[in-house]
């Protein structure tokens, strides 16, 4: 395992976990068990039980009934009574009421959707400084967006640093910042785990611990594999790869920030913060456990073209590619034989346009044959040390034909830290089962 270095820790804490008086607790117990966890980021309260509505939705809606000129006071109502219900319970001593009252109003005044949605955190970032002793930092003042939407790194990280460092312990709301025309722009949904990574570069952390209400990753999806096990480490790269196929526990653009300087991402469950979690590195030995992880998808269609002399034809795969491009179709796989060509696509990208396709297919690189198999399935087999550990795709295959699964499709990505084959979708839990057992 990765050792993690001395310094600074920056904790972020989900919805689920600060989604009560009672989860608070816990938070407040776990900063003060380690002073090194200087800076806190938190999410708005999220769901406490099954049943219940994110403030964040709750903002939205809010925001959707008064863009239309209707009542928003029953789910301001129910937003007010979460925040005061937190801070009655924990006896803290902050006056909400003006700060609720302005945001109503802004609201009813017409104010943008990611205003009315980034003040979930901007609030609970005040009730939860209050409850751990810290400095409260507005992420309005440190997190800016540039022309494009994109984030304005070197001002940002100027601005956390020059922010952060006198400190000895910051609160920050997660999911925004300013752009650049100086308003408040939030993050795609689940962005306050952004936040928390750019923070973490910002103040050059030793670990960028993130606080959720699971143990980490599991190898695989436990609906499929019951025993499924945890995942104790795993680089940014093969986690990547994990969730482009739909593992997704961490917001995807996170890894990004904490890469660039190498920061370990600690994923940790706040109701059972003895567990070690996942560990996300830059590179780790993979000693015996090649296998990092197995994740599969529904929802693929293969189209398939046949032409004699293809493989000589100049330009084909540049011909069959503009087609789907010109239909606004990005593509998953294009695995090739010598006068065969394969392109999968995701379901959701090809929405009604199969027919549309075939036919200008049919007229750009007149085929001998093309057609559309549906229902398939990928699942991906990754692990970083594939690429050394020979016989690994064997395993795999022998494992799948044991299993009496019909392989439709093979692709090794070109990092070598992943093999996808392509099965019909009724076979997706006998592949995700068989490729598990051999490797767990
Ligand atoms: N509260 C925001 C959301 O529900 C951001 C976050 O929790 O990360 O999407």
């Amino acid at each position: 395992m990765v050792q993690v270095r001395e310094g600074v820790r920056v904790a972020k804490f989900g919805g689920t976990s600060v989604a009560t008086a009672a989860q608070l607790l816990k938070v407040k117990a776990i900063i003060d068990a380690d002073p090194r966890r200087r800076c806190v980021v938190v999410s708005a309260p999220g769901k406490a039980h099954s049943k219940d509505t994110k403030i964040t939705d709750l903002l939205y809606l809010a925001h959707e009934l008064g863009s239309k000129g209707q009542p928003i006071d029953q789910v301001w109502s129910q937003i007010e009574t979460r925040f005061l219900d937190i801070v009655r319970e924990l006896k803290l001593s902050v006056d909400l009421k003006p700060v609720l009252n302005e945001t109503k109003a802004r609201i009813q005044a017409g104010c943008t959707p990611d205003y009315a949605a980034s003040r979930g955190e901007a609030i609970h970032g005040v009730v939860c400084a209050a409850l751990l002793n810290a400095t409260y930092i507005d992420a309005a003042e440190i997190i800016f967006f540039d022309k494009a939407g994109r984030l304005d790194a070197a001002r940002t990280y100027g601005a956390i640093a020059a922010r952060c460092a006198g400190s000895k312990r910051v609160c920050i709301p997660g999911f925004y910042g300013t752009s650049a025309s100086g308003e408040v722009k939030t993050f795609s949904r689940g962005g306050s785990d952004v936040t928390g990574s750019i923070i973490a570069n910002g103040v050059d952390a030793a670990l960028y611990e993130n606080w959720t209400d699971v143990s980490g990753f599991l190898m695989t999806d436990p609906r499929v594999v019951a025993e499924a096990k945890g995942i104790a480490e795993i680089t940014y790269g093969e986690l990547r790869e994990l969730s482009y196929m739909g593992a997704n526990v961490l917001h995807e653009e996170a890894v990004f920030p904490v890469r660039e300087k190498a920061i370990p991402i600690n994923i940790k469950n706040t109701n059972r913060p003895e567990d070690a979690g996942t560990l996300i590195v830059a590179d780790r030995d993979p000693g015996h456990q090649v296998v990092v992880g197995i994740a599969g998808t529904k929802g693929f269609t293969v189209v398939a073209l046949e032409k004699a002399m293809m493989n000589s034809e100049i330009g084909f795969a540049r011909k069959v590619l503009d087609v789907f491009a010109s239909h606004g179709i990005s593509i998953e796989h294009m695995p090739t034989g010598i006068d065969t060509m394969s392109v999968v696509v995701s379901d959701k990208q090809l929405g009604g346009k199969l027919d549309a396709v075939i036919e200008d297919l049919q007229a750009a690189v007149k085929p001998d044959s093309v057609k559309a198999v549906p229902g398939m399935a990928l699942v991906a087999t990754v692990g970083q040390g594939m690429s050394h550990a020979i016989g690994t795709a064997a395993r795999l295959f022998a494992a799948l034909a044991r299993a009496r699964v019909n392989i439709r499709m093979i692709d090794q990505g070109s990092s070598e830290q992943n093999i996808i084959v392509g099965v019909e979708e009724a076979d997706l839990p006998t592949t995700i089962k068989a490729i598990y057992a051999e490797f767990a």
